[in-house]
């Protein structure tokens, strides 16, 4: 019989799980990484989250995540933010690095989780030196970026080649939704016997619906407001231009409907190129007035946010998962969101929220006005959201993935004839 996990090696090369969110590049997958090592930490499994120092004030080890967990922070190359291409070059730093460290700390893992392409190439090392098997999720995948690129974007070939690579080994492959599923097995030939389709899960304790007034006081509302709310990274692919569009396009034949309207853009520092992209398109089309960039906040911030609003708008060219509909969900609040990716399995259409067609700002805003016109429903829809996200909460999605490793190893003691 296959021995239950104790100890996971999880790679998240390229970001920390320590990482401020709501910058150009901390988002789901910090959180994702973050949340499921508490989760597993409480559980009793050790978990050492290897990460890339990015400043020489990390220290090597940091505890701050919890009982069992511990991020440890390792030397590659130069500190500081860098491109994939550079973090690239620098993957055989990394792993020595962490070879070191599982020496002097004399310490062993049963299995590898890595994240992300680039965590990828770290746990494709690691495994054959410490022939252990190794689970791999991609939350992106190269193939899919070069499809939705909406300008002209360097193409990532040379990833795609890697994440091909990294399919053919892995023992098994952790798909967040039926569609990663789908585009592993065509755009990557990936053998659909080792692919788990397990999404990623939400905190259904921390988000849950708080009392509304409390709520909409924490966040600054005046009485009588109402709030249209999108929290993420602020990046041309998250689309918030087209809720922009969309509230000039209600200002001009409804413009009594936008009357106490706030639009909230949670995520996106000041100096941020897409703000200022944003800030400029709203003054040009007269509806500067109506939109609140307030910058990133804590995920400990953002319960107060989802209960306070009205409706969360999540318009993006694609989302691999998208994080922030299912947190909104299970705060009790329903989502407008575009019909792509994750996004189109977690909104069901008229129960959790609506789905519209990408870029579309006309549809989008009808949408807008229907949740603004119709409490009631609104709130129906928000139960419903609240309901159906429980399913998602990290404690099953942990159960789930403690699965995964078990046939991981299945799989590998099968492969290395070490049963
Ligand atoms: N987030 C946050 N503060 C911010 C902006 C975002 O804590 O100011 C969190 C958000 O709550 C979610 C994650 O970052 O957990 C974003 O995940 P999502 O899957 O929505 O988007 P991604 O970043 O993966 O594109």
């Amino acid at each position: 019989m296959t021995k239950p996990i104790h100890s996971l090696a999880l790679i998240s090369y390229h970001t920390s799980p320590l990482a401020a969110l709501g910058g150009y590049k901390t988002g789901g997958m910090n959180v994702y990484v973050r949340e499921l090592a508490r989760e597993l930490g409480r559980r009793g499994v050790r978990v050492d989250i290897f990460t890339r120092r990015e400043a020489p004030t990390q220290p090597d080890i940091d505890t701050s995540l919890g009982e069992h967990v511990r991020v440890v922070h390792i030397d590659a190359g130069t500190y500081g933010v860098k491109d994939p291409n550079d973090l690239r070059a620098d993957v055989p730093v990394f792993v020595k690095g962490i070879y070191k460290f599982a020496m002097q700390h004399d310490t062993g893992y049963d299995l590898i989780y890595s994240h992300y392409w680039l965590s990828g190439l770290v746990a494709e090392k690691l495994r054959e030196a410490w022939r252990i098997p190794a689970v791999q999720m991609f939350h992106t995948l190269g193939a899919m970026k070069n499809r939705i690129a909406s300008e002209p974007a360097p193409r990532v070939d040379l990833r795609v080649v890697d994440e091909m690579r990294i399919v053919r080994w892995a023992d098994r492959v952790v798909a967040a939704t039926q569609a990663e599923y789908a585009q592993l097995l065509w755009l990557y030939r990936t053998d659909r016997r080792k692919v788990s389709i397990v999404p990623p899960g939400v905190d259904a304790a921390q988000f849950t619906p708080r009392p509304r007034e409390a709520a909409r006081q924490a966040v600054g509302l005046q009485p009588g407001e109402r709030m249209l709310l999108f929290v993420g990274r602020l990046e041309p692919l998250k689309a918030v231009d087209s809720v922009i569009r969309a509230l000039a396009a209600i200002a001009s034949v409804a413009p009594q409907t936008l009357k106490s309207v706030r639009f909230t853009i949670v995520g996106g520092e000041p100096g941020n190129p897409e703000r200022k992209r944003l800030a400029a398109l709203a003054e040009r089309l007269d509806v500067a007035r109506w939109v609140d960039f307030v910058g990133p906040k804590d995920h400990t911030q953002l319960p107060d946010y989802y209960s306070a609003a009205e409706v969360l708008l999540m318009p993006s060219d694609y989302e691999s998962f998208g994080m922030v509909a299912l947190e909104a969900m299970a705060s009790g609040t329903p989502v407008i969101a575009s019909n792509v990716g994750g996004l189109a399995y977690l909104v069901r259409e008229a129960e959790t929220g609506y789905l519209v067609p990408v870029r579309d700002p006309v549809a989008l805003a009808e949408r807008i006005r229907d949740v603004l016109a119709d409490p009631v429903r609104r709130d129906a829809m928000g139960v419903a959201a609240h309901e159906r996200a429980q399913q998602y909460d990290w404690r099953c999605i942990a159960d789930q993935l403690m699965d995964v490793f078990t046939q991981a190893r299945t799989s590998q003691r099968t492969r290395t004839g070490n049963i």
